[in-house]
């Protein structure tokens, strides 16, 4: 995430004095350096982003009630839909969040760990849209605004100094935009996800200027 974040600075808006940082404790206890390990971290990393975005409102964060691993064809269903291979997705239908993890795992392997910090934010983002109660005139718009979160959370949780940004991330995380994510959920409009370029610039505009730009 190395240009991005260099775009970033002087445009940070939300945090234009923050005082020197010492290394932080994780709130997690999860280790970000196998898949497995990649994957808890990203959800509860992100969950601890909203809680604290959500308590400076004034509001309690309401945490998804499972995170489901499954394998092709053997995901969980939601509500009267089957989940589908290749795919990852929130249910509204018990709050949770889903994800085939040999398809993820394929892209963790071919792509790097910035799959997994796109993919589980952006679904989380989902999660925040249901608790917010964010009404969408298309499916296009809910979708971007799930990039945009995915953008805005991945930037503070570098700014909290909870990940680091590698060289190669960027474009890792620009090249998994267009590949993740909830392709074919089946309540919304399949392909309205938008262009690459647009999930990309919101994307790249939550990570710029914080979910408030969301
Ligand atoms: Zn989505």
């Amino acid at each position: 995430m190395t240009t991005l974040l260099a775009a970033s600075c002087g445009r940070v808006v939300e945090s234009p004095s923050a005082p020197a940082r010492r290394t932080p404790a994780s709130p997690c206890d999860e280790r970000g350096d196998t898949f497995a390990g990649d994957v808890k971290l990203a959800r509860c990393l992100t969950e601890w982003f909203w809680e604290q975005r959500f308590q400076q409102a004034g509001e309690t964060y309401r945490p998804i009630t499972r995170f489901v691993a499954y394998h092709g064809e053997d995901g969980p269903d939601c509500g009267d839909q089957k989940s589908v291979p290749d795919n990852a997705f929130y249910c509204p239908y018990g709050h949770f969040v889903a994800f085939d993890a040999t398809w993820l795992q394929e892209m963790y392997d071919r792509m790097g760990d910035g799959s997994v910090y796109v993919v589980i934010p952006h679904e989380l983002g989902h999660a925040v849209q249901a608790q917010l109660g964010t009404r969408f005139r298309y499916n296009a718009e809910r979708e971007l605004q799930a990039d945009c979160y995915a953008g805005a959370t991945l930037s503070g949780l570098i700014r909290a100094g909870m990940i680091k940004e590698e060289s190669g991330d960027e474009s890792e995380l620009l090249t998994n935009l267009e590949a993740a994510g909830d392709p074919t959920d089946a309540w919304w409009a399949p392909d309205a996800h938008g262009t690459p370029e647009e999930r990309q610039t919101s994307f790249a505009q939550g990570f710029n200027e914080g979910p408030s730009a969301c």
